[in-house]
C-alpha cells in the first residue's frame, strides 16, 4: 500500500545521485557546442549514472523484498546496451581514459512520406547551420522535401546512440529502479527537496520512459529547412494527459465515450467520439494517443501549416514513439481525399498533395498501427451543410490502404528494433 502524504525518503543516497544525475544532465546539454566543456561534464555525468545502483544496493538488509524484484533489474540491466555502456564507460573514465568521443552535424534529407535519407551529408561540428545551409543548396540534393540539420555527440563504444539520448535512456531505467524501491517501503512521494533547475523533483517514473524536459531539449539541438529557403517550426502542443481533455471534452460535448481498450480495438470508438466533435465544433484537431499494449503512455495535438511541416509533425511523434515506449498508436485527423490522375500516375514524383487540390473531398478519419504489424483505419467522408456546418457518413473502412502519416512510426519501431529497444 503507498501513501499519497509525503514521508521521509527511503533511499536517500541513492536517490539525491540520480536527481544529482538529472542536474548533471541539463548541464551536459548546456554544453552541446563546447567540446571541452562537454567531454568535462559527461565525465562527471556517467560515474554519477554507474553509482545509483551502487548506493541503492549498499541499503539491500534494509529494502523489502530486494532479493525478490531487484535481480530482476539486473538481468534485464545486462541484456541492455545502454546500461551496459554505462558500466564500461564508468570504468574506462576513471581507470583508463575519456571515451572516445565522436561530434558530427548530421543532415536527414526527408523527401517525402516513404523516402527518408539520413546522414546525406556530415559537416564539422564548429561550421554553423546557414553555412550547412548554405552549402547544401549548392549540392546535388534536388530542391523538393526537407532538409534536417542535427547536431549529434557519439561515443565510439556506442555508434548508433547520441550521447543525450543514451544518458537520459540511463536515467529512465534508474529512476524506474528507484521508483520500484520506494513502492517496496510503501512511499509513493518522498521527502528530497526540489533543486534549481525546476524540473529537478524529486517525481520518479514508474515506467520505462523519458523525462518530457530531456526530451524537449534534444529538440533544441536540430533546426528544419526546406531547400528553398525557409524555415520550418516544430509546432507541438502537449496536452498533459488524457483526463485533462477528457474533462474539456466533458463540459463542451456531454456524454463522450472514451474508448480504454488496446490501440486497435480503440478504432470505432474514438472515431464515434470524433464524429460527435466535428459535427458540433465543424473541424477537428490533430490528435495523437500512444499505448504500451492498453496503456496510455502519451497523448499529443498535432498542428502543421504545410505538407513539410506535417511530415516533420510526424518525425516528431516518432521521436515520442521511442522516448514512452509505445507499442500502439492511434491518430484522429480531419484528412483530404483526391485520386490520383492518369496524367499524375505517369509523372509520379509529381502527385499533389490532396490538401492543394481543387477536386479534394473532405473525411475525417481514426488510425491505428502496432508495433506487431496490426493496423485498422476508419474514415468518416464529410459533407458540408449551407452555413459550414459538418455532417459525417457512416465510417468506412480503409485498413488495406495503409496510411503514409504512419510510416515514420514504423521506421522508428523498426530502428528501436534494432537498438533492442
Ligand atoms: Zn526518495
Ligand atoms: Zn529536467
Amino acid at each position: 500500500m503507498t501513501s499519497d502524504a509525503v514521508q521521509p525518503c527511503p533511499v536517500a543516497d541513492a536517490h539525491r545521485r540520480l536527481m544529482d544525475c538529472h542536474t548533471q544532465w541539463h548541464t551536459l546539454h548546456g554544453s552541446y557546442l563546447d567540446p571541452d566543456e562537454f567531454r568535462l561534464n559527461l565525465n562527471s555525468l556517467v560515474p554519477n549514472l554507474r553509482n545509483v545502483t551502487w548506493l541503492l544496493q549498499k541499503q539491500k538488509a534494509v529494502i523489502p523484498d530486494f532479493a525478490n524484484w531487484y535481480p530482476a533489474f539486473q538481468d534485464a540491466c545486462k541484456k541492455s546496451e545502454i546500461m551496459g555502456w554505462v558500466v564500461k564507460s564508468r570504468n574506462r573514465i576513471t581507470k583508463e581514459a575519456d571515451l572516445e568521443l565522436l561530434s558530427s552535424c548530421q543532415v536527414i534529407w526527408t523527401k517525402n512520406w516513404l523516402e527518408r535519407v539520413e546522414g546525406i551529408a556530415t559537416f564539422p561540428p564548429r561550421m554553423s547551420t546557414p553555412e550547412i545551409v548554405h552549402s547544401l543548396r549548392h549540392s546535388n540534393t534536388p530542391p523538393v522535401g526537407l532538409i534536417t540539420v542535427r547536431r549529434r555527440w557519439v561515443d565510439k563504444a556506442l555508434p548508433s546512440w547520441e550521447l543525450l539520448a543514451a544518458t537520459a535512456e540511463a536515467y529512465s531505467w534508474l529512476s524506474q529502479i528507484l521508483w520500484k524501491a520506494h513502492e517496496a517501503f510503501g512511499v509513493d512521494r518522498c521527502d528530497l527537496a526540489d533543486r534549481s533547475v525546476e524540473c529537478v523533483t524529486s517525481a520518479l517514473c514508474s515506467t520505462l520512459i523519458r523525462l518530457p524536459c530531456m526530451d524537449l531539449a534534444q529538440s533544441e539541438l536540430q533546426a528544419h529547412f526546406t531547400m528553398s529557403g525557409g524555415v520550418v517550426n516544430e509546432q507541438i502542443e502537449r496536452l498533459d494527459s488524457n483526463p485533462t481533455i477528457l474533462k474539456a471534452a466533458g463540459e463542451r460535448y456531454g456524454e463522450l465515450e472514451f474508448p480504454r481498450s488496446g490501440p486497435i480495438e480503440n478504432v470505432p470508438g474514438f472515431m464515434k467520439m470524433a464524429r460527435t466533435m466535428m459535427e458540433r465544433d465543424g473541424y477537428h484537431h490533430t490528435i495523437a494517443f500512444l499505448y504500451n499494449g492498453e496503456r496510455g503512455v502519451g497523448t499529443r495535438g498535432m498542428q502543421f501549416e504545410d505538407q513539410n511541416a506535417k511530415m516533420l509533425a510526424f518525425e516528431s511523434l516518432a521521436d515520442l514513439v521511442e522516448s514512452t515506449r509505445a507499442d500502439g498508436i492511434v491518430i484522429i485527423s480531419e484528412s483530404w481525399f483526391a485520386a490520383q490522375t492518369e496524367k499524375e500516375k505517369e509523372l509520379d514524383t509529381f502527385f499533389f498533395p490532396a490538401r492543394d487540390r481543387l477536386d479534394r473531398t473532405e473525411g475525417l478519419t481514426v488510425h491505428a498501427a502496432t508495433r506487431d504489424g496490426r493496423q485498422m483505419e476508419l474514415v468518416s467522408m464529410v459533407q458540408r451543410g449551407p452555413n459550414g456546418e459538418a455532417i459525417c457518413g457512416e465510417p468506412v473502412d480503409l485498413t488495406v490502404m495503409g496510411a503514409n502519416t504512419l510510416a515514420p512510426i514504423r521506421r522508428k519501431w523498426d530502428d528501436m528494433q534494432k537498438r533492442g529497444l
